[in-house]
């Protein structure tokens, strides 16, 4: 953990927008339900951010706000699509919907997939908030990066955790200032596979699911 300094050298570059270029263009749409009701300004940090680091290596994010209740009328039609690794669906949820969903009292988010369908992410906005606190960071930007390790699990299929950068289990203190820099990202490995993935005719992997800890 404290000697990844160097390798992020190499990330800046190998990750960068310029590694997608003379790629065909990959569009993802997120179908995103607020169920913790984070706030616009803190939402549109993270979509920033996921747009960033997804831009890195060569996958355009598109976001669709889904309904969160039974009394809404309207909603964007990609609310419809079949879940999958082009309609992933992110969840986002209080304390409280962390511990109906029954993981450790650690954990920020889990991603679950299942073949091609029910592709779908539960980020833990509470948890991120808290995690933000102390010391300063900002939890738009803390939650832009968690919903992209998340997402990346969904993309990369089972067992896709690594021992650096976005994709680590566990991340430290390290990985939080990486965040907060903007420097926390896919390794290029990683870059090439969701890519692989999101081609058509690529097969998902089987049913997994993938936790993310906080700090260690
Ligand atoms: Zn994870």
């Amino acid at each position: 953990m404290q000697t990844r300094i160097g390798l992020a050298l190499a990330w800046l570059v190998a990750g960068s927008p310029a590694a997608a270029q003379g790629q065909p263009p990959v569009t993802i749409t997120i179908l995103l339900y607020n169920y913790a009701q984070v706030p616009e300004p803190e939402l549109l940090k993270t979509r920033q951010v996921v747009a960033r680091i997804y831009g890195q290596v060569g996958v355009t994010v598109e976001w669709a706000e889904c309904p969160i209740s039974p009394w809404e009328t309207s909603w964007p039609a990609a609310c419809s699509a079949t879940r999958g690794l082009k309609y992933p669906e992110i969840r986002l949820l209080s304390e409280a919907g962390a511990r109906y969903a029954g993981v450790g009292r650690d954990a920020l988010g889990f991603a679950l997939h299942s073949g091609s369908r029910g592709v779908l992410a539960n980020v833990f906005w509470d948890r991120v908030r808290r995690l933000a606190g102390a010391p300063q960071r900002d939890p738009g930007v803390l939650l832009g990066h968690v919903l992209a390790h998340e997402l990346g699990h969904l993309l990369l299929g089972p067992g896709s955790h690594c021992s650096s950068n976005l994709m680590r289990n566990g991340w430290g203190t390290r990985e939080l200032e990486w965040a907060m820099r903007g420097s926390l990202r896919f390794l290029p490995e990683e870059a090439e596979q969701i890519r692989f993935r999101l081609l058509p005719g690529s097969a998902p992997g089987g049913a997994a699911v993938a936790s993310l800890s906080p700090p260690e």
